[in-house]
């Protein structure tokens, strides 16, 4: 089956006009809440002036004739002023996260938030987009933004989309603000941002949550970037998670906190140690070499 394709490019007040109208069939896809990505590559630096009508025909051949799929995320979102794209429609499934796709609607927005700043200049503009799509999107499916799922959270993927530069909390918090206001407002301190872990090579990571005032990271996720590979097991007392890396050496970890999600987190010094890595704190900055 084709994509169904619709290419199309809106203002915020544009989307909200369109996705008023779009009438989900009683037997057909039913989403259940929104899933936020990055494209990665492109990044923004990549393409200077936004996605172009030829690069979104482009993504239309590769998903649809090269990777063989049926469904795409349903839309894209830029820096132009008309930066929200219906790539294909909203009442089709969609492929974007394997464990999401049945019941999410899929958003990309344009950047490497790995490395690119999210916060300001055309980050800041992709993200108010990607924040008033998803605000409009949560009021049409009569849900929370805590709804919000972050490709990220799917088990099935390792990937860090979309992008450790994004916090979770920060964009509920401004999904939320949308929702409420009915524009964009600016949360000034995300409640994820008061401390930051520097990874070797000065990458930021996040999420950041803290317990009796102690930075702590999920485990899984973490240690993916810190040594890459090996087997996560939690123990059945959740007290511990067991890390089987590649050379076979094994390390016990001890589980600060289990999420919502079943995320297992550690203090972020628990999780070094595991991985070997120097850990140095100043100024609630915790560096890792
Ligand atoms: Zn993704």
């Amino acid at each position: 089956m084709p994509i169904p394709f619709v290419g199309r490019r809106f203002t915020p007040a544009d989307f909200k006009v369109y996705l008023g109208d779009v009438k989900l069939k009683p037997n057909g896809f039913q989403p259940k809440f929104v899933t936020l990505h990055h494209m990665a590559i492109p990044s923004l630096a990549d393409r200077p002036t936004g996605l172009s009508p030829q690069h979104l025909r482009n993504l239309l051949s590769y998903y649809q004739d090269q990777l063989g799929w049926s469904g795409a995320p349903h839309l894209f979102i830029d820096d132009r002023p008309d930066g929200i794209i219906v790539f294909q429609r909203l009442d089709a499934r969609g492929v974007h996260a394997e464990s999401f796709n049945s019941e999410a609607w899929g958003i990309e927005m344009l950047g490497h938030f790995d490395h690119e700043s999210i916060s300001d200049g055309r980050g800041a503009i992709v993200r108010d987009h990607a924040v008033a799509a998803m605000g409009m999107m949560c009021d049409y499916l009569k849900v929370s933004a805590e709804t919000i799922t972050f490709h990220r959270d799917d088990p099935k993927t390792k990937k860090t989309c979309p992008g450790l530069k994004v916090s979770k909390a920060d964009i509920v918090a401004r999904v939320k603000a949308y929702q409420t206001k009915g524009a964009t407002v600016i949360v000034e301190e995300p409640d994820l941002a008061e401390w930051n872990i520097v990874l070797p090579g000065g990458v930021d990571y996040r999420p950041v949550h803290l317990k009796e005032n102690r930075p702590m990271a999920r485990i899984r996720h973490l240690l993916d970037l810190l040594r890459p590979g090996g087997k996560f097991a939690i123990r059945a007392n959740r007290k511990f998670v067991d890390w089987t890396q590649a050379s076979g050496s094994k390390h016990a970890i001890p589980v600060a906190e289990v999420g919502d999600d079943g995320a297992a987190w550690a203090f972020v010094r628990d999780i070094a140690e595991a991985a070997g890595r120097n850990i140095s704190v100043a100024d609630r900055t915790v560096s890792l070499s």
